[in-house]
């Protein structure tokens, strides 16, 4: 089956023979793991025995170094993101998964919906990011001027991840609106809540160009909603992501002193995968506040019966920030 993106095959063989390893476990996201056969195929040509992991796998906070340690894998091959965090007690190699191809069509496709603004941000995820040139030309010949910001907190120029948008924040004051290329509307409503600025998408997957304006605001008043309970709340549960990049155990207990100083009473809960299904288990807890994934937060929030709060939402239910103040902090940095 043929890649849409650069799985980096010999690069693969060569740093398997390097590191002399014998025993691989391959992590891939979810859009990526139908390679995984063919990627398992490359590492026993390579002289090692493969393994591939069927878990699921959102980000780079998401690393399996625990099952590979596990298996007693002497090398961690990590697929789709870059590096978040080092981690010494095992060998990971991360390949970024470039797509292949041209967005020329496609932002050609997102200038209609620009039309009313001259400044614009460029901004993408990792699949994309060695493709803004061609983005910026689009734009630039039809006498835009284009920004990419480099907040210096990621490994790319115009560079955002699902809990990174420093890239899009930098130059928020200098464009009047953003263009976001990539797939689906998480990391472009992630751009539109950091900066408050229309943001346009253009979908190379889907081959389409669409604003999301409308999305954002009702996001922001579902949001607004599910504060607005969560100050009613008086029992409040704090969760503490136990994915490798998720664990923020500090920032839990800092909610936690705060919370009761409030009057709340408040439970710890340690998990793994966070879904409504677990949650349900608890059915005396009218809120939560999740110091994991902000993308639970922001994304699946529909499918949660109880509020699910970013740290920084819950500082707006108890008076140390101000909601107008929660897209310039950030709806998840601490
Ligand atoms: S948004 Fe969630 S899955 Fe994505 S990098 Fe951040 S914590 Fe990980």
């Amino acid at each position: 089956m043929p890649s849409l993106f650069d799985l980096e095959h010999k690069r693969l063989r060569k740093e398997i023979q390097e590191r002399k390893a014998k025993l691989v476990l391959i992590q891939l996201p979810e859009g990526l793991k139908q390679y995984g056969p063919m990627l398992a195929t490359t590492v026993a040509k390579a002289g090692a025995i493969p393994i591939l992991s069927a878990d699921s796998c959102y980000g780079a906070c998401d690393l399996a170094t625990a099952e590979a340690k596990r298996l007693g894998a002497d090398l961690l091959v990590h697929y789709g993101h870059t590096e978040m965090s080092t981690h010494p007690s095992i060998s990971v190699l991360h390949i970024e998964a470039k797509a292949k191809g041209s967005i020329k069509n496609v932002t050609k496709k997102a200038l209609p919906h620009l039309e009313t603004w001259r400044e614009i941000g460029l901004v993408t995820t990792i699949q994309h990011v060695h493709m803004l040139d061609e983005a910026r030309d689009v734009l630039l010949n039809v006498g835009k001027t284009v920004k990419i910001g480099d907040a210096g907190q990621l490994d790319y120029a115009g560079q955002v991840t699902g809990c990174n948008y420093s890239n899009a924040k930098v130059v928020s004051m200098e464009v009047e609106a953003f263009l976001f290329i990539g797939g689906g509307k998480f990391h472009a409503l992630g751009v539109a809540l950091a900066t408050t600025k229309p943001t346009v998408v253009s979908d190379p997957y889907e081959k389409r160009a669409f604003i999301i304006e409308d999305e954002a605001a009702a996001m922001l008043k579902r949001r607004w909603a599910r504060i607005h309970e969560t100050k009613q709340a008086k029992k409040i549960g704090i969760l503490i992501g136990l994915k490798t990049g998720q664990k923020r155990l500090d920032q839990a207990l800092k909610m936690k002193k705060l919370s009761e100083n409030a009057g709340k009473q408040v439970t710890l809960f340690a998990l793994k995968e966070i879904t409504p299904e677990a949650l349900m288990q608890f059915p005396a807890v009218e809120a939560f506040i999740n110091t994991a994934c902000p993308r639970l937060s922001l994304d699946d929030a529909k499918n949660f019966r109880r509020p699910l709060l970013t740290p920084n939402e819950m500082l707006v239910v108890l008076g140390e920030l101000k909601w107008g103040e929660l897209c310039a902090k950030g709806w998840f940095e601490s």
